[in-house]
């Protein structure tokens, strides 16, 4: 439930993910490859080194019009839709020899491929649902009716920051109890907010008006879509932005929702009903298709009340109008054309400023991977990825793992108590690499060749009835929250583990090709930055065994917050293009994972090269040391930029701080940068009051 990630993942990614190609070359793309060709050396490192880095990079690679932003990282995106594309294509040809799994992931492409049905349809698919929420004439209905949509909509990727805003007015899924991991309690969490995140209805810069401005006639356009006369949308639209402006009110802010003591509120069957007198739980449960369990988290009771206060003060039509436009916006990619790009318009141009959409092979195989991720992955493990990148990976892992021991060491502010139990946490971490040991029996779900929003559905539920039944029933430790062509990693503190989908090594982050200064650079940091999580502001509030637990003495906890508190400050920044400031209180686990987790990356380099004989001052190819290469492969993939309006969107909802920012301040934290460099004091890349965590 708790996943500490890698990278900025956009709400509107789906809509706004694309490459320059041609829309129907579907050819593997270039990777990004590291190389140190492409630095500028016309410019001072010491000066700006995302600039010395970077700036050719970008200057070769413009931001396609289909994109929200453009980095070496989004070509390995590009390259494993590519590849799960190719998959889906061979998957999807009629066949007696298909796999079970196979069949599945290639109807569902298939369906999805189906544009003239899709379009033929128009709303007819959907009609049924819609039904069910125009019968809607008392509110003493919303228990079931909430529950049936709630089954039917794609359930929020179990990302702890995108998890609290998709859905229909609450979310529910299962995740380890604060306060014994092993067992799964079920979580009723804030969400049914359409837009990315509380700050966009609450914020009252002019910026944040004309969004919400172009909510609204978004909101509008989708219910005439839908039917409604052109008068009647604009009076609903109004309601649904009232009443999901209530729920922002209502909602706890993303920074407080950082800390899980603040999420840790445990009620039972009895107290859940107290808080949401107009809302019968039990009757929302049994249309779950599950019991009452004996007690439940809730995240956030404020959020509850606010649904209360709207459940008892909202009228009926109302809540028709929110639950209509929440319906056919989580439905969009699944309807007719006219949906598709209407939605496009808002969360992808308005939201990401992507001039166009990505073409409709690049989405289908998205969104096969999305519903159906192990019937995928499977297949594209098989094709795609090399068993021997497993081997070396688990190197890598423990030779970081070693650097963080020696660290918690060697920290001259830590008492020998707390270093003790550090020290367990880390041993029983657990690294998960490329893909699960079991994939999950899809056998279940009905895919039709057909019936698009049908196969989207049925996903959706079998995966819901999967979480929900989880609830009260030992914690799966080896289950994935990512599927295996997914760019990205995680650490989750509660089942102490790391994961590296199969979709993220390959190059410019892993590439076994290259020495192996290149390599502790980019997957060598990433590798760290997880590890570090579990030692980050977040991660170190739970134990060894996943619990809530402070394991700190008071003395090294005072020690650890001045520490972090230098992080917070030092990025804390103005963004200028985005018009908005980047909060160092809310990225600052990502910053300290970032900066922890180049140190160690760097450690085990050290450790790697002494073993050869070599140190980081030995030269390395081009005419480098391996120390400028490890810092130059760092940087690397963290070439890139986004919109204005993506890094908007980014700075107001995400942990990650900007890619410059994750490059500069990063390296400017660290003498070993300035030496590698010879950097002097003064120099922008030289800080003067460094900021050291791990
Ligand atoms: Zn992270």
């Amino acid at each position: 439930m708790r996943l500490c990630t890698l990278l900025i993942i956009l709400l509107s990614a789906l809509m706004a993910f694309a490459q320059p190609s041609p829309a129907n070359d579907t050819t593997m793309p270039d990777l990004a490859r590291f190389s140190p060709d492409q630095v500028d050396k016309s410019l001072d490192p010491c000066n700006d080194f995302y600039q010395y880095a970077c700036s050719k990079w970008i200057k070769a690679n413009p931001i396609p019009p289909d994109q929200a932003g453009w980095g070496t990282f989004n070509k390995l995106a590009i390259w494993n839709i590519a590849a799960i594309h190719n998959t889906l294509e061979q998957a999807a040809q009629p066949s007696s020899a298909r796999s079970a799994a196979d069949q599945k992931a290639g109807d569902h492409y298939a369906s999805c491929m189906d544009e003239a049905a899709i379009d033929k349809a128009g709303l007819a698919p959907l009609k049924h649902d819609l039904e069910r929420i125009t019968a809607l004439k008392d509110k003493s209905q919303l228990p079931e009716l909430v529950a049936d949509l709630q089954q039917i909509v794609r359930p929020a990727n179990l990302n702890f920051i995108d998890a609290q805003y998709q859905g229909v007015i609450f979310g529910i899924f299962n995740g380890p109890d604060f306060d014994d991991a092993r067992m799964n309690i079920g979580v009723l969490d804030q969400s049914g907010m359409n837009m990315p995140s509380r700050e966009f209805y609450l914020n009252d810069d002019e910026k944040s008006k004309e969004i919400r401005q172009k909510y609204r006639t978004h909101v509008a356009a989708m219910l005439v879509l839908s039917g409604e006369s052109r008068q009647q949308a604009e009076a609903d639209a109004a309601a649904v932005l009232s009443m999901e402006t209530a729920l922002a009110k209502a909602a706890m802010d993303i920074v407080v929702r950082r800390d899980p003591k603040n999420l840790n509120h445990k009620l039972n069957a009895k107290d859940l009903q107290a808080l949401t007198p107009s809302f019968n739980w039990p009757r929302y449960f049994a249309a779950m298709h599950t019991s009452v369990a004996p007690q439940y988290l809730v995240t956030a009771p404020d959020f509850f009340r606010g649904v209360e206060k709207l459940v008892a003060s909202e009228p009926v039509d109302h809540w028709r109008a929110y639950l209509r436009y929440t319906l056919l916006h989580l439905s969009a990619s699944s309807l007719s054309q006219p949906f598709v790009e209407e939605s496009f318009d808002f969360y992808g141009r308005t939201l990401s400023g992507a001039k166009e959409i990505q073409p409709r092979w690049r989405r289908c195989s998205i969104f096969a991977d999305t519903d159906l991720g192990d019937a995928v992955g499977q297949a594209y493990v098989a094709r795609y990825f090399p068993p021997a990148s497993k081997e070396k990976m688990l190197q890598l892992v423990k030779s970081v793992k070693g650097a963080l021991g020696r660290e918690i060491d060697a920290a001259d502010w830590m008492s020998p108590e707390t270093k003790k139990k550090a020290h367990i946490k880390l041993a029983a971490q657990v690294d998960k690499i490329a893909y699960p040991d079991h994939w999950q029996d899809y056998s279940s779900i009905e895919i039709k060749r057909d019936d698009y929003l049908g196969n989207v559905q049925r996903a959706s539920r079998f995966e819901i009835e999967r979480r929900i039944g989880e609830i009260g029933k030992p914690v799966d430790r080896y289950r994935w929250g990512m599927t295996p062509p997914t760019v990205n990693a995680y650490e989750d503190p509660q089942t102490n583990t790391i994961n590296f989908p199969a979709g993220i090594l390959q190059p410019p982050f892993f590439d076994p090709n290259l020495p192996d200064a290149a390599n502790y650079g980019a997957i060598g940091a990433v590798i760290g930055h997880e590890i570090i999580h579990g030692y980050d502001d977040q991660g170190r509030k739970f134990d060894a065994a996943g619990n809530l637990k402070d394991w700190w003495t008071a003395s090294d906890s005072t020690a650890y917050e001045q520490r972090d508190a230098c992080i917070s400050d030092e990025y804390t920044q103005d963004v200028p293009e985005a018009g908005v400031k980047q909060n160092g209180k809310l990225s600052l686990g990502e910053d300290t994972a970032d900066n922890g987790g180049v140190h160690i990356a760097l450690a085990g380099l050290e450790d790697s090269l002494k073993s050869q004989g070599k140190d980081l001052d030995s030269p390395a190819a081009d005419g480098m040391t391996e120390l400028q290469t490890f810092f130059l492969s760092y940087a690397n993939v963290w070439c890139g930029e986004l919109r204005p309006e993506a890094a908007r969107t980014a700075v107001l909802t995400q942990g990650h701080s900007l890619n410059r920012y994750r490059i500069n301040n990063v390296v400017s934290n660290m003498s070993e940068f300035n030496h590698a460099f010879s950097c002097k004091p003064g120099q922008p890349m030289v800080r003067a009051n460094a900021c050291r965590v791990w």
